[in-house]
C-alpha cells in the first residue's frame, strides 16, 4: 500500500498589540472585531484549498497568536479540528509572547493537543528591550515556563535575539544565563537584521561591529555546547527535540500555509499569500505574482541551499531517491570538499560547524560549481 503523503502546515495569526521596532513580519494591530472576521476567512480558505493530506506538523505563528482572547483561540482550534486531518503523534506548536499569554490560554492549548510552545523571549536586558520596543517581564517568563512544564507542555522553544546595537558580550551572557536557567528543550537565536521600513531603519540604526557579531555567535555556541546544534541558529536539548516543522523547510519538504502573508510549498509550486488584510478578507488570498512554479533545476537548487543550513546537510541517498540522479550530476561538490568548505561522511554532505558563520558564501560557491551551469 502506498504511504500516505504527510504535510506540514503553517497558520499565520498576524495580530499584535504592540509593534516591535525591528519587525518586518506580516502583522496588523490587534482589534477584536477584525480578528473574528479574520478567523471566519481563515476557515473559508482552509475549506477551499485543503486536499485532505495527513498533517504531521502544525505551526501556528504570527504576529502573536497568544494575543487572541481565550474565545478566539478556542474558535481557531475548532477550525483546525473540523478541517484538518491531524496525525496522532503530530508536532503541534503555538507561538506565544510572555506579555499576552496566561495560564488559562495555556490550559486551552494543552486541551486541544498543542504539545510545543515557542516563546519570543528575545532578551531580558532593559536597554535591549527598549531598543526592540518589546516587553519581557523576567518574573512572568519564569512563572509561565514553570507552568507549561507543570501541565505537561514540556517541549518549549525560546527565541533569543543578539547583536542589538549597544549590546556587549556581558549583556549577552546574562541573557544566555537566563535562557539556560529556564532549561528549554529548544533555542532559536537571531542576529538582529535591520530591515527596510522598520523603525530601526528609519531611525538610521547601525549594525554592531562584525567581529563582535561573530564573537557573540561563538559565545552562543559555547554556551549551548551540551545541546544538539543541528542548524546554523538552532539548538535542541536532544535530537528528538529538533523542530520537526522547521526541518520540513530545511529538508525541502511540502507544507501548506494558510493566512495572511504566509508562504507554502506543494508539489512544484511555492506560493506566497497577500500581505493586505483587506484583500485577504475579500477572499483574494494570494500575492500578485506570488505563485512560483519550479523547474526541476530550481527544485534541486532549493534542496541544496536549504539542506546545507543543517548539521545533517544533504542526504545523498534521499537526494538520489527524490531526483533520480546523483548530486554530482548537478553540482561539483567534490571541488568544495577539496577546498575544505564541505565534508562528506556517511553519505551526507555538509558544511562543518566552524564555517557556519560564513555558510551563505559556501552555498554561493557551491551554486557556482553547477555542472554544465548556464
Ligand atoms: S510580536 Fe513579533 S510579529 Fe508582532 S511586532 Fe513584534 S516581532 Fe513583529
Amino acid at each position: 500500500m502506498p504511504r500516505e503523503r504527510e504535510f506540514g502546515c503553517y497558520i499565520h495569526i498576524p495580530f499584535c498589540k504592540k509593534i516591535c521596532s525591528y519587525c518586518d513580519f506580516c502583522k496588523v494591530f490587534y482589534e477584536e472585531g477584525l480578528v473574528d472576521e479574520y478567523l471566519d476567512e481563515l476557515d473559508r480558505e482552509i475549506k477551499n484549498s485543503y486536499n485532505g493530506e495527513v498533517i504531521d506538523t502544525l505551526y501556528i505563528g504570527g504576529g502573536t497568536p497568544s494575543a487572541l482572547t481565550k474565545n478566539q483561540l478556542g474558535y481557531l482550534f475548532s477550525i483546525i479540528e473540523q478541517n484538518l486531518n491531524l496525525k496522532k503523534d503530530i508536532e503541534y506548536t503555538v507561538e506565544c509572547n510572555f506579555d499576552s499569554v496566561d495560564k488559562d490560554k495555556l490550559d486551552l492549548m494543552k486541551k486541544h493537543g498543542v504539545n510545543r510552545i515557542s516563546f519570543g523571549l528575545e532578551s531580558i536586558n532593559n536597554e535591549n528591550l527598549e531598543k526592540l520596543d518589546r516587553l519581557t517581564d523576567k518574573k512572568k517568563a519564569k512563572e509561565i515556563v514553570a507552568y507549561c512544564k507543570k501541565i505537561g507542555l514540556k517541549n518549549i522553544n525560546l527565541d533569543l535575539m543578539y547583536a542589538i546595537p549597544g549590546e556587549t558580550i556581558e549583556v549577552l551572557k546574562k541573557d544566555l544565563k537566563f535562557v539556560k536557567e529556564l532549561d528549554p528543550t529548544h533555542i532559536s537565536t537571531y542576529s538582529l537584521i535591520i530591515e527596510e521600513h522598520t523603525r530601526l531603519s528609519i531611525n538610521k540604526t547601525h549594525y554592531i561591529d562584525e567581529n563582535l557579531d561573530r564573537e557573540m555567535y561563538d559565545t552562543i555556541i559555547n554556551t549551548f555546547k551540551d545541546y544538539d546544534h543541528y542548524e546554523i541558529s538552532n539548538f535542541a536539548k536532544k535530537k528528538n527535540y529538533r523542530s520537526k516543522h522547521n526541518l520540513k523547510y530545511w529538508n525541502n519538504k511540502e507544507y501548506y500555509a494558510y493566512g495572511l502573508g504566509s508562504a507554502g510549498y506543494e508539489g512544484k509550486v511555492r506560493y506566497q499569500h497577500t500581505k493586505s488584510i483587506n484583500k485577504y478578507l475579500d477572499g483574494d488570498y494570494m500575492m500578485e505574482n506570488g505563485i512560483e512554479i519550479l523547474s526541476d533545476k530550481e527544485k534541486i537548487e532549493y534542496e541544496v541551499l536549504l539542506n546545507l543550513r543543517t548539521k545533517d546537510g544533504i542526504d545523498l541517498r534521499e537526494f538520489e531517491k527524490k531526483y533520480k540522479s546523483r548530486l554530482d550530476n548537478h553540482y561539483n561538490y567534490k571541488k568544495l570538499i577539496d577546498e575544505n568548505l564541505l565534508i562528506e561522511e556517511d553519505r551526507h554532505v555538509f558544511i562543518p560547524e566552524n564555517l557556519w558563520y560564513i555558510s551563505n558564501s559556501v552555498i554561493v560557491r557551491l551554486l557556482e560549481e553547477e555542472v554544465n551551469g548556464e
